[in-house]
């Protein structure tokens, strides 16, 4: 029954040896979205599937071949999110958030399911961090978008990352531009493949895109999207680029860069590693002016982004990022018969409450084996009470890594200085300075 002992393809576990590079990782997104102004919202995790094929775009991969929908008890059909901007539309739109002062500004942190192959970097369910900024047309709106996802991941160290920017145009340039694509593919038509002939008359642009080597190589000489953009968009992208430059921020233009959803429309952008295998696009964005209004909201304009987090770990572990360590156990309080061991868990919840991770047993064990056990959680300090620190109110707390012992009260009274609780905030303060001299401050 290996069903019953082995997660669905494409799925991964978030074992808890893991868990507290996730945390640092959403909390740092989080903190910097908020800096940058940005609010999170929450949004279900499966919508009506026309929102998806309306926003996402019926020629797309995602609508085409990825997305998880089914039919509910109440025969609508619904679909597991694949990306979050279409969710975070309808909702803004649903609750009239786009009456606030402008430009409104979005953030969320959600899981999305897209049936894939599954391979590194490549989940059927996996993490976003993203924001969508509404209501701000000009290019300081792309350049704050873009500067908060670099800001993100200069806050997280990471390295071998580069910016990567393009601009698809607006509806008007682009049909010009759809034409000349059409006529480079259509003149080798009978070898392209089956998917990319049949885009090539809804959606030319994508055949940039497609993976197949006979296709990479007519793609080769394809005209590029930068020659046909109007005065509008050109003038746009050269702002954005100039605002980037003056923020410090490096790019290199892709004209190839199309992105794989169809509300895309000026500003595109990837931040892309190297070092991950050939998934290597961490962070995916751009403007998607029409968007709102397709989905039956008001006229606005509108700039976003997505991270993969899966993928955003991948590389932070490549390029040696530092991650926090673990809060360490402080105090493994054991001891040896039933009233102390009722004493010990007394004093643990109150170091608890103090602040202090500590731990007593609860398996019963021998105070050899309770020690063995302190040792795996490597506890920075340990002690044992028994019937004579009961009636002395005396403890020895001994340092788990030097050996040293300090004998305490075995109380928590803040007011005195040699009880357990003052000792454990001592010896944190020493840590404290220790660490600052260590760091030549
Ligand atoms: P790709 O080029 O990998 O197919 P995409 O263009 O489909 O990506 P977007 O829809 O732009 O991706 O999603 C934004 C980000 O979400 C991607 O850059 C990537 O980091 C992440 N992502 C997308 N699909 C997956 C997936 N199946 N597994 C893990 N992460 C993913
Ligand atoms: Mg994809």
């Amino acid at each position: 029954m290996a069903i019953l002992t082995k997660g669905p393809r494409g799925t991964q576990d978030i074992m808890p040896g893991d868990t507290g590079r996730w945390q640092y990782v959403e909390q740092v997104t989080r903190e910097t979205a908020g800096l940058f102004g940005f609010r999170e919202i929450r949004f279900p995790t499966f919508e009506h599937t026309e929102l998806f094929n309306r926003s996402v775009g019926d020629t797309t991969d995602v609508v085409q071949k990825e997305m998880y929908t089914f039919k509910d008890k109440g025969d609508r059909s619904i679909t597991l999110r694949p990306e979050g901007t279409a969710g975070v539309m309808r909702s803004a739109v649903e609750h009239g958030l786009l009456t606030e002062a402008l430009p409104v500004k979005l953030s969320y942190l959600i899981s999305c399911f897209r049936y894939e192959k599954p391979q590194a970097g490549r989940l059927r369910e996996f993490h976003q961090f993203g924001c969508e900024m509404l209501g701000a047309d000009s290019p300081a709106a792309d350049a704050e978008i873009i500067a908060m996802v670099n800001e993100i991941f200069q806050r997280l160290e990471l390295k071998e990352i580069s910016l990567e920017i393009n601009s698809i145009g607006c509806p008007t340039c682009r049909a010009k531009y759809h034409e000349a694509l059409r006529a480079h593919f259509s003149a080798r038509r009978d070898e392209l493949c089956d998917t990319c002939r049949e885009r090539l008359e809804k959606n030319p642009m994508r055949l940039l895109d497609c993976k197949s080597p006979i296709c990479k190589e007519i793609a080769k000489g394809a005209p590029t999207v930068l020659d046909f953009l109007c005065e509008d968009c050109s003038s746009h992208f050269e702002e954005l680029k100039n605002r980037l430059t003056s923020m410090g921020i490096s790019y290199t233009v892709n004209p190839t860069i199309v992105r794989g959803l169809d509300y895309y429309t000026k500003t595109v952008f990837e931040f892309v590693s190297g070092n991950i295998g050939a998934q290597g696009t961490v962070c995916g964005g751009g403007r998607y002016d029409g968007l709102i209004e397709q989905l039956g909201g008001p006229k606005m304009t509108g700039i976003g982004f997505a991270m993969g987090l899966e993928r955003l770990l991948l590389v932070m572990e490549h390029s040696g990022s530092p991650f926090p360590e673990e809060t360490p156990c402080k105090l493994y309080l054991g001891s040896m018969g039933e009233a102390a061991a009722i004493k010990a868990a007394a004093l643990v919840a109150g170091l608890r409450s103090e602040g202090f991770r500590a731990e007593n047993d609860l398996m019963g064990r021998s105070v050899k084996a309770q020690m063995k056990y302190a040792d795996k959680l490597s506890a920075q300090y340990s002690a044992i009470i028994g019937d004579n620190e009961l009636s002395s109110g005396l403890v020895k707390v001994k340092n788990m890594v030097t050996g040293e012992q300090h004998e305490v009260k075995l109380s928590l009274d803040e007011d005195d200085d040699d009880s357990l609780l003052n000792f454990l905030y001592h010896t944190g303060f020493a840590e404290l300075t220790d660490a600052i001299e260590d760091a030549g401050l």
